[in-house]
């Protein structure tokens, strides 16, 4: 878990990251690929500008999908 304000983009292989908003409730959940490379956000808050192209579910959860290179340098592909 983490209090900061982002999770890091590097993690370990397939580990999971909780990031808590300042109400103490997980906001933010974020999945790592086997090279510990983010792979997906599930966001359960609004957050931005690019939020009205997502589908939401009825509790405003949604989720991010990322493509990276194998080394985590380049993102190839979001799929919002
Ligand atoms: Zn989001």
């Amino acid at each position: 878990m983490t209090k900061d304000h982002t999770i890091s983009k590097i993690g370990k292989s397939f580990e999971v990251l909780d990031h808590i908003d300042k109400n103490g409730k997980v906001d933010k959940r974020r999945f790592y690929d086997k090279n510990g490379i983010m792979r997906l956000d599930i966001h359960t808050i609004c957050h931005g500008d690019n939020d009205k192209y997502h589908s939401f579910g009825k509790n405003i959860e949604h989720v991010h999908e990322f493509i990276f290179n194998d080394d985590g340098t380049k993102l190839l592909k979001k799929i919002s």
